[in-house]
This record gives structure tokens, C-alpha cells and sequence, in this order.
């Protein structure tokens, strides 16, 4: 039985994979098992934000394995702490954290703190929570509810109450009520088809809902940990969230997720848990990708890296008026808008026959969500193979 049979015969098929068989990588750089090697620009889809293969996040994750992995919440765990702290301290809020697993399971928690608002604060009982159409919000029944995209309330219903969508961030305003306790957005929409929100628009609606006394979440699971070039989305728009909810780049690639929010006294002990939230391997991996990434930013080079890609991206837009539309995105958060009539997969399949790897958002972006440790060669590399595979279309 080869791999690719056991896989299709043993694992639920929730994935159309690519069977490529990737066995090692080297921060921007995958090769597989026949040696090739692929410039990777999805970086595992926004996840490996210090590389493939890292040397400090490996040895931070081996010495932590050797110690403790896990002991449960029911005890201190040093590294959890210290995370904690991290966070509050590098995004500048005021805030406690609650550390999950994943990005869905951070929305979960997320939408329990303001439901649970929306109980003690207020003379009402407040439940409903608005977000942007186009959004992106997780998997589980909850954040699926959540996610204002249709087509993904066609089956496993039903699904809980209290969630309304907005067309923009304008039209949020027509859709408060009396029992409206928070607005859920992303600062950039990434899985909608990388779309950032206006600063302005969103700065003004940060402050009408704290005059309302309305909770606003920023659902960074994306965008955070310095894929827009700041520890967190939120600090490039300059606003202040009520509740911050983290994952994909925060291990390094290691499960971990988290809530932050300035809210500190709304969850009682009893009130929230995880089994595995915050154990020691994912909170000090966590520690070390920090360090790995707030050094990176202090020295230029994140910035510098973040300018060269998006220049590239902006004369590859304007050397194919024939396959794209414009540039979009921030940081290393980008698409390429892909023409009316043409086929982002198409672009996509035929970047990867030239061994560098990028992602679809939307319905017609081609999306890039390189590591953010990429070198100035790789980027180069991986431009060239993709410039490649333009002109074979
Ligand atoms: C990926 C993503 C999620 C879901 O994260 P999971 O870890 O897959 O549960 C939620 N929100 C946003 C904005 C995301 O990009």
C-alpha cells in the first residue's frame, strides 16, 4: 500500500490534497521525498511564521519536551505565564489571556466573553453579535455560525442564534440593537480573499461601539503575530479592541490559540477551560517564536523584506494586465487579484509545476503568506519560478 492509498483509505476525506510528499524544509524551502525543493509562499497557510526547520524553535521545543510537556491547568505552568505577559507587553493593551488550541476554538472563547458581557453589564440581556460578510471564523458549529459566508450555513444546522452579517463595516451600524453585545471582525480578510478594512472606517466604528458600550473583537487568528509587520493588526490601525483572538503564526507551527481582553473580570474560575490550552510545549514555543520575531522587526529586516516582496508583487500585477486586476493586502498578508474570466486555481497549479508554492483566497485571489523570516534569495527564487509559470500560461 503506498502512502498515498493508505491516506485515502484510512483518513476522512475533508481535504482535496495535493499528494506531494513533502519530508523536510528549511525556513522559506520544502523538498520532498524525491529531493526537489519548492520556494514555499503559503508557509503552511500563514502558521510557519519563523521558518521551516528553525534551529531556535526546534531546540525550544526539544529541551521543553524533555522537561514537561504537559501537566494541566489544574497547576502553575511557567511558561503560560510568561506568554501571557509577552503578549500584553509586545501589543501594548491592558489585557489578560486565555490560551486555546486552535483559531476556532479562540472564537468560541471569544464570542463566550461577550455573550457572558452581555449577562452582568447592561440592564438587558445582550446575545447578538455582528460580522462582516466575506469573514472567516472557523469550523466548529459556533464560528461556522459566525462566519458570514452562506454557503457554509447549508449543512449541519442548526445552528445557535444571535449572529447577523454585515455587507461592510458602514452597514454594521444599521444592524445594532438593544441586544447587540459585540461586532467580530478581521482588520484584513484573509480566507475572503485578502481585503483589508479601511483604517479609517475602522477606527471610527472602534469608537461609536465603545460609546454604545458594544464589545469589539478583531478575530487576528491571521493577522496577528507580525503578518502586517506589527505584533498584531490591531496596533497598525491603532484601535483598541475589547478581545484580540490569536493562532495560526503564534507556535511557530505548534497547536495554539489565544484570547486576549482587556475585560479581565467577566470569566470566573468555571467559567471557560481547556484540556490542553496554554501546556507548557505550546506556550514556550510560543515564548521563542516571540523572540525570534520581535528581533527580527527590531533589526529593519522585517519591514525591509515586507517592502522588496510587495514591490515585487505590484510589477508582476503590472507586467500581466492580462491575468490580474491589482495588488492587494498588507505585510506578508498579499494577493494578486486575478482578471475576470481567468482562473486563479490555473495560475496556482501552474506555479507549483514550478516548484513555488502559493495559495487561492476568495474566488479569484491568488494569495501569498510567506514565512516571515524569508531571505532576500529565496524571495528572488521564488519570483523567478513564479514569473516562470506566468509566461507558460
Ligand atoms: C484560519 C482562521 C480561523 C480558524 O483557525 P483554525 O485554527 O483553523 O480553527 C479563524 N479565523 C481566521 C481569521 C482564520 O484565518
Amino acid at each position: 500500500m503506498t502512502l498515498k492509498e493508505m491516506d485515502q483509505t484510512y483518513v476522512l476525506p475533508t481535504y482535496a490534497r495535493n499528494y506531494v510528499h513533502f519530508v523536510r524544509g528549511e525556513n522559506s524551502m520544502l523538498y520532498d521525498a524525491d529531493g526537489n525543493d519548492y520556494v514555499d509562499f503559503g508557509s503552511g497557510i500563514a502558521v510557519c511564521s519563523v521558518g521551516h526547520g528553525n534551529p531556535r524553535l526546534a531546540d525550544a521545543i526539544c529541551d521543553q519536551a524533555k522537561k514537561l510537556i504537559h501537566t494541566s491547568n489544574l497547576y502553575l505552568i511557567e511558561p503560560q505565564a510568561r506568554l501571557a505577559k509577552r503578549l500584553a507587553e509586545l501589543s501594548g493593551y491592558d489585557v489578560q489571556t486565555f490560551f486555546a488550541n486552535s483559531g476556532a476554538e479562540a472564537n468560541e472563547g471569544a464570542i463566550k466573553i461577550a455573550r457572558r458581557y452581555g449577562e452582568v453589564e447592561g440592564e438587558v440581556k445582550r446575545y447578538k453579535i455582528i460580522t462582516l460578510e466575506h469573514s472567516f471564523h472557523g469550523r466548529t458549529i459556533t464560528a461556522l455560525k459566525a462566519t458570514g459566508q452562506e454557503a457554509m450555513h447549508t449543512y449541519f444546522g442548526p445552528f445557535p442564534d444571535g449572529f447577523v452579517y454585515a455587507r461592510d463595516i458602514d452597514h454594521v451600524y444599521d444592524l445594532i440593537d438593544d441586544h447587540t453585545v459585540a461586532v467580530m471582525i478581521e482588520l484584513v480578510q484573509g480566507e475572503g480573499g485578502v481585503q483589508p478594512m479601511e483604517k479609517e472606517a475602522v477606527r471610527r466604528l472602534s469608537e461609536a461601539l465603545k460609546k454604545q458600550d458594544i464589545l469589539l473583537i478583531v478575530d487576528e487568528v491571521q493577522t496577528g503575530i507580525y503578518r502586517t509587520g506589527e505584533v498584531l493588526a490591531s496596533n497598525l490601525y491603532e484601535i483598541t479592541p475589547d478581545i484580540v483572538t490569536l493562532a495560526k503564526g503564534l507556535g511557530g507551527g505548534v497547536p495554539i490559540g489565544a484570547i486576549m481582553t482587556t475585560h479581565k473580570g467577566i470569566l470566573k474560575a468555571g467559567d471557560h477551560g481547556s484540556t490542553f490550552g496554554g501546556n507548557f510545549l505550546s506556550t514556550r514555543a510560543a515564548l521563542e517564536v516571540l523572540d525570534i520575531l520581535e528581533g527580527h522587526k527590531e533589526s529593519g529586516e522585517l519591514d525591509h523584506m515586507m517592502l522588496l516582496f510587495e514591490e515585487r508583487l505590484k510589477s508582476i500585477a503590472a507586467a500581466h494586465p492580462e491575468l490580474f486586476e491589482k495588488e492587494v493586502g498588507v505585510g506578508f498578508m498579499r494577493g494578486l487579484r486575478v482578471k475576470e474570466g481567468r482562473d486563479a486555481s490555473e495560475i496556482i497549479n501552474a506555479a507549483f509545476k514550478e516548484r513555488v508554492v502559493v495559495l487561492k483566497a476568495g474566488k479569484n485571489t491568488v494569495r501569498f503568506l510567506p514565512v516571515l523570516t524569508i531571505t532576500k534569495e529565496e524571495m528572488d527564487l521564488g519570483f523567478e519560478r513564479f514569473e516562470t509559470a506566468l509566461a507558460s500560461l
